[in-house]
């Protein structure tokens, strides 16, 4: 990992972070809309006091340097798809070599997450591109090999060049951000159009976007949204955010709603049996995907 990862939490710290704040509901259905929005916000603030300092200062960072110019450099940058050629699979073993050396105690890899949320997925007699975006979802984190700092690869991500979301977890630090300043930037649409649709609005910078861009040719809408916006947290489990949505965005978020429970709560202890499931995965692959992909 290079030196500007070295003050920021492990990706494996921000993860369960994320799973102990968005505990596993009863019911899908639960989670949107029907909460109690002043009991679930003192529930944020106690996540929040009781955070390790490493995830805290994953945070602190993550909300001073999102800003609408950082993201908008960060589209520019990289959405052109210039960097590299790579087939699933080789995206797949880059990834791999990217090593969480803050977490002694999981010897789960990249890949092996994402290849256990698949295999639930599959389990669970989901269509088949709905397996193929649970075994694809994180692929965007190759971000972090090309030196991005994780607070601009993981996390929640939340709207740039608007009002923020008092549902963003760490809310206060978003004080630090110079976009605080912009009044332009602080009304609730900010540079934005109410119903527009969730397209048209910048989202903070991360694993998600990218690889959005690099499949979104391949991929039915509904797989689509769900590696889009699977770490949207404020609005997919807060229900923020609705005043950008479209009604496409309406129509496509329970796909977004249903993905969410495999990627944070499919952890199993058995290391997934690569060579037994390689098969199944690369006629998958290969039904939807070119050999090679721009990334
Ligand atoms: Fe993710
Ligand atoms: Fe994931």
């Amino acid at each position: 990992m290079n030196d500007s990862n070295r003050p920021l939490a492990g990706l494996e710290e921000v993860e369960e972070f994320l799973k102990d704040r968005y505990p596993e509901p009863a019911t899908v259905e639960s989670t949107f809309k029907a909460t109690n929005p002043n009991k679930r916000k003192e529930e944020f603030r106690n996540y929040e006091a009781n955070a390790r300092p490493s995830v805290r200062e994953f945070y602190r960072l993550n909300h001073r340097y999102q800003t609408y110019d950082f993201v908008q450099t960060k589209r520019k940058e990289y959405l052109g798809l210039n960097r590299k050629q790579m087939s699933v699979w080789e995206a797949l073993e880059f990834l791999n070599t990217l090593v969480d050396d803050s977490d002694p105690d999981t010897d789960m890899s990249q890949l092996d997450h994402l290849l256990q949320t698949a295999e639930q997925i599959r389990h669970d007699g989901h269509p088949r591109w709905f397996i193929l975006a649970g075994l694809i979802h994180d692929l965007g984190k190759i971000l972090c090999l090309y030196g991005e700092p994780q607070w601009a690869v993981v996390g929640d991500t939340f709207p740039v060049g608007c009002a923020w979301s008092e549902k963003v977890v760490f809310h206060p630090f978003f004080a630090d951000n110079p976009d605080s300043k912009e009044s332009h930037y602080q009304t609730r649409l900010g540079v934005y159009q109410e119903g527009k649709g969730l397209d048209s609005v910048s989202m903070s910078w991360g694993h998600d976007e990218y690889l959005y861009n690099v499949v979104k040719d391949y991929l039915p809408p509904e797989a689509l949204y769900m590696i889009r916006y699977h770490s949207f947290y404020p609005c997919h489990r807060d229900g923020e955010y609705g005043y950008f949505m479209n009604q496409q965005d309406r129509d496509l978020f329970k796909w977004v709603q249903a993905f969410n429970p495999y990627d944070l709560y499919t952890k199993s202890h058995k290391k997934p049996n690569l060579a037994e499931l390689r098969p199944f995965y690369d006629e998958l692959i290969r039904e939807y995907f070119p050999a090679q992909l721009r990334w």
